[in-house]
C-alpha cells in the first residue's frame, strides 16, 4: 500500500497520517524528518539542507528529490505513507516519473482541505501543556479550548511555542503550500487531475472535528 498525504501546516495531517500508517503498518516517510535526521547526524546533506530549512525555504530539488526517492526505494514491503513530499509541481512530476519507471503502484492520494486563514489561526492558537505535550489545547478550536489559562486535560500551565507565534514564518510556509501555479497545491492537483488514474483520491474536510475526519477517512480506505 503506497499513499501520498497532502495538507497545510495546521490541518491535522500528522494525526490523520498516523492513523493511516498504523492501519496498514506502513513506513511513515516524512521529508522534514529525514532532513532533521541528517542535520542531527551532521552529514554533508544535513549541512547543505540546514541553511535552507533555517530560512524557511524549500531545500533545492537536486538534494531533496534523490534523497526521498532513495528512501522510498528502500521502504518496507508493506509500503509507505509519504508526507511532506511532493511540495511542488516539479517534485510531483518527478515522483510520478520515478514510480512509473520502477513499476510502483500508488494506491491513495489523501488531501486535507483547510482554508488558509483557518490553518493560520489554528497554528497560532496552539498551546503546550507543561505536563504533557500531547494534551490538546487550542484557543482557536472550541472543542479543545483551554480552561481559562490552563490545560483542559490536567490543569497544567500552558505556553505557546515560539515558532507557532511567528506569523511571517507561518505565512511563508503557507505561501508555498497554497501556491496553485508551482507550489504544493499545484503538485496535489497534478495527481487529482490525472486522467484514468489507478489510485483513489480522498478529500477530507479539515474543518470537521478530528473524530469526524477520522471516521470519514476510515470509511474511504479499503
Ligand atoms: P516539515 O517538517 O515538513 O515542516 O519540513 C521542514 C523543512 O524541511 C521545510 O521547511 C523545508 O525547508 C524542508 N523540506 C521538507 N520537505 C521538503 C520538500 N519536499 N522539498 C523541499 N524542502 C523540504
Amino acid at each position: 500500500m503506497n499513499i501520498l498525504i497532502f495538507g497545510p501546516n495546521g490541518s491535522g495531517k500528522g494525526t490523520q497520517g498516523t492513523l493511516v500508517k498504523d492501519k496498514y503498518d506502513l513506513d511513515h516517510i516524512e521529508s522534514g524528518a529525514i532532513f532533521r535526521k541528517h542535520i542531527g547526524g551532521g552529514t554533508e546533506l544535513g549541512l547543505k539542507a540546514k541553511e535552507y530549512i533555517n530560512k524557511g525555504e524549500l531545500v533545492p530539488d537536486d538534494i531533496t528529490i534523490p534523497m526521498v526517492l532513495d528512501v522510498l526505494q528502500n521502504a518496507g514491503e508493506n509500503g509507505w505513507l509519504l508526507d511532506g513530499f511532493p511540495r511542488s509541481l516539479v517534485q510531483a512530476e518527478k515522483l510520478w516519473e520515478a514510480l512509473q519507471n520502477d513499476g510502483v503502484a500508488l494506491d491513495y492520494v489523501i488531501e486535507i482541505k483547510l482554508p488558509r486563514e483557518v490553518a493560520k489561526a489554528r497554528i497560532m492558537g496552539r498551546r503546550l501543556c507543561e505536563n504533557n505535550p500531547n494534551h490538546p489545547n487550542n484557543v482557536g478550536i472550541p472543542a479543545i479550548a483551554p480552561e481559562g489559562d490552563t490545560c483542559r486535560v490536567c490543569g497544567g500551565a500552558l505556553s505557546a511555542r515560539d515558532d507557532d507565534q511567528d506569523e511571517a514564518a507561518i505565512d511563508k510556509r503557507h505561501d508555498i503550500y497554497y501556491d496553485e501555479e508551482t507550489g504544493t497545491m499545484a503538485g496535489c492537483n497534478f495527481y487529482k487531475n490525472m486522467k484514468d488514474a489507478s489510485f483513489k483520491i480522498i478529500e477530507l474536510d479539515g474543518e470537521q472535528s478530528i473524530d469526524e475526519i477520522k471516521n470519514y477517512l476510515v470509511s474511504q480506505l479499503d
